[in-house]
């Protein structure tokens, strides 16, 4: 197993658009191995996108349980090929990026969602979920389509803040 190495804005490779996830074989399970391991080798880290790390296949991982402070959860969740079929409930929310180390932003996400995925085994599965989590999976998603929160952000003035380091 190794540590992936997490790609920075304003890398090209996370601008771009990730493949659908075709072939559940060894190679997506190793990577899957390194991939876990690399979520959590950072402290605090809920959520990681495959395009982080260089690949872009449209994978996530999400838990929760490792946020700062606790949340409602579900434990490691690994998101393969996500689709958002619900959302609803929108709220402001503070958001941080391991590709954005020095800031985090308010954007508005959806605190109740429903996405159909398939798991590492390619079995399809629909979580309904709420509050951090729902926020959490709609930011690894964006990932996923080459979108960052600086691009959903629409006065960076008052959305944009500096991090405050751990
Ligand atoms: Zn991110």
């Amino acid at each position: 197993m190794a540590v992936l190495q997490i790609l920075e804005y304003p890398d090209p490779i996370l601008k771009q658009l990730s493949k659908e996830v075709t072939n559940f074989n060894s190679s997506l399970e190793t990577f899957l191995k390194d991939f876990i391991e690399t979520l959590n080798s950072h402290k605090y880290c809920v959520g990681l996108a495959a395009p982080q790390t260089g690949n872009l296949q449209r994978i996530i991982g999400i838990d929760i349980s490792r946020a700062r402070k606790p949340h409602l959860n579900n434990g490691l969740l690994i998101l393969i090929n996500p689709k958002i079929l619900e959302v609803s409930d929108f709220k402001i929310v503070r958001e941080g990026c391991l590709s954005i180390p020095d800031f985090t932003a308010n954007v508005k996400r959806a605190m109740h969602i429903v996405v159909a995925y398939q798991n590492a085994k390619g079995e399809a599965k629909i979580l309904s979920t709420k509050d951090f989590e729902a926020h959490a999976i709609q930011h690894e998603i964006d990932h996923l389509d080459g979108v960052l929160f600086l691009d959903k952000i629409s006065n960076p003035a008052s959305d944009l803040f500096r991090r405050v380091r751990y």
